[in-house]
Formats: C-alpha cells, structure tokens, sequence
C-alpha cells in the first residue's frame, strides 16, 4: 500500500476525529488540524493511546493566514499533499431565510465555505504534485436541492455553496490528476448531530476514508453509503 499523506480540517472531535483514527489505523500520515492547540494535542494524546501516530498541525479554517501557514508547512516537510478533507463545520441556530441574519449567513460561510474554499486555492500547487490527488468536502443532505427542506437557512445555504463549489472544480480539474467530491455523512452522534443521531461516528466517517484511500473512485459527485445522490 502507498502511504498517503492525508490532512483533515477540525479533526479534534467528532467524525473529523474519526476519519484520523481510521486512516492512521491503516498506515497513512495523517494531518490532524484544530482551531485550538489544546484541543488538538489531547486528540493526538488519545490517539498515541492508542498506538497511532499522528502530526497536529494547528488550523482555523475561517482564518486566511492559518491557510497559508498551514501551506507552508506541508510544502517545508512534504512538499506534496495527497487527500484534503475539508470536514470542519458549524451549525449555530435554526433560523429560516425569512428570519436569519446577516451575521449568521456571514459567520457559517466564512466556515463551511470560504475555508473550504481557501484552502483548496492554498493547497492546490501541492495536490498537483500528488500522483493521485483527492478532495473531500463535507456538506449534508439538509444542502439538497433535488428535495429541499425549510429552516436552518445559513448552514443549508453555506453547505449548498460547498457542493457548488465540488460541482465547478471538479469541471476545472479535469484533465489533471485531482478528483473532488461532496459527501453527506448522514444523521451522526457527534456534538452537531447530537445523541439521538442513529448513525455511529465510524458509519459517518466510512465513505470519507473510503473516497480517500479506494484505487477507484468518481469525481464530481455527492455521496452518501458510498454511493451517488442526487444534488
Ligand atoms: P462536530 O462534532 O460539531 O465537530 C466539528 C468540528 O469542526 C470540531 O472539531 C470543531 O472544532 C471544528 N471547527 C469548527 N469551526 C472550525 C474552524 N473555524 N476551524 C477549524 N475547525 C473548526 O461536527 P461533526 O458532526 O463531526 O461534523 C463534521 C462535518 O460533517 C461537518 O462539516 C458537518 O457539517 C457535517 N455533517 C454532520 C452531520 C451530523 O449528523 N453530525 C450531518 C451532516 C453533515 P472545535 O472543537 O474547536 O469547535
């Protein structure tokens, strides 16, 4: 097996966690990636429990100097990247588009979209270099436009514009070596999901390590159980 070096966005808790363990477990050099130094080194603390060796690299995805740092960085000691997966997320309030504001629309893009966003630009030179390239980004769903559902209007809409954002890439990396597709991971018990989600964080993990690491897979696509679903 090839050793992938893997970076994945707010990866101290949750399904990002998750995605760590598994893909460490199978031998890969993973990035975990936190807004918060403490919070990262005790999700790296956990793992070394675990026997799973890790770097933590500190990341606020909603900020554009933590982008170029973490840039920097990957090019200084690897000078490649195989797999971005962009999973870090929020979801603050449940406001439809009559009622929310614009601070909120702002506050969810700048998370789930701008970053996503940036980095990709950021990391690009260095996915280039990969012999097989992959981008993950996370979006939900609730971000379907096939059968839209109200409420929740700033998550929806930033999620919406992240698999825009899968659908035209993916249409400006053809004939390159990079493939990009949107996941939804289902309901999860995670913080976001909360307890009653019927989905474990190893089932919401699944098609993410498997888009990551399987010899075949798609482009420009939103999965959910691995297989394909309408926008
Ligand atoms: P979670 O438990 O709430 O974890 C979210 C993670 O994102 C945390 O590590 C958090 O870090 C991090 N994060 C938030 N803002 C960040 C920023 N600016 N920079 C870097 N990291 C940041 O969520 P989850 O359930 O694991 O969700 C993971 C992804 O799946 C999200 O994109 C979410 O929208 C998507 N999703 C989840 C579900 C579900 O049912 N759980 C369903 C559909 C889609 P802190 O600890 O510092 O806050």
């Amino acid at each position: 097996m090839a050793v992938k070096i893997i970076l994945v966005t707010g990866a101290n808790r949750g399904i990002g966690l998750e995605i760590v363990r598994q893909l460490a477990g199978m031998g890969h050099r993973v990035i975990l990636t936190a807004r918060d130094e403490g919070k990262g080194e005790k999700a790296v603390a956990q793992l070394e429990r675990q026997k799973l060796n890790v770097e933590f690299i500190p990341l606020d995805v909603s900020d554009e100097k933590s982008i170029r740092q973490v840039a920097e960085i990957i090019q200084k000691k690897y000078g490649h990247l195989d797999v971005l997966i962009n999973n870090a997320g929020i979801l603050h309030g449940s406001e439809g588009t009559l009622s929310v504001s614009r601070e909120s629309l702002e506050e969810h893009m700048a998370t789930n979209f701008y970053g996503p966003f940036l980095l990709v630009q950021a990391l690009f030179p260095l996915l280039k270099k990969s012999e097989d390239g992959r981008i993950v980004n996370f979006t939900t769903g609730m971000a379907s436009l096939s059968s839209p559902d109200g409420g929740t209007a700033a998550y929806r809409l930033s999620k919406i514009a992240l698999n825009g954002l899968t659908a035209i890439l993916s249409a400006d990396l053809r004939g390159t070596n990079i493939k990009v597709n949107s996941v939804d991971p289902g309901w999860v018990k995670t913080d976001m999901g909360g307890s009653g989600a019927p989905k474990s964080v190893e089932e919401g993990a699944d098609t993410a390590v498997w888009l990551a690491t399987a010899d075949k897979i798609p482009t420009g696509k939103f999965l959910r159980n691995r297989k394909e679903v309408a926008w």
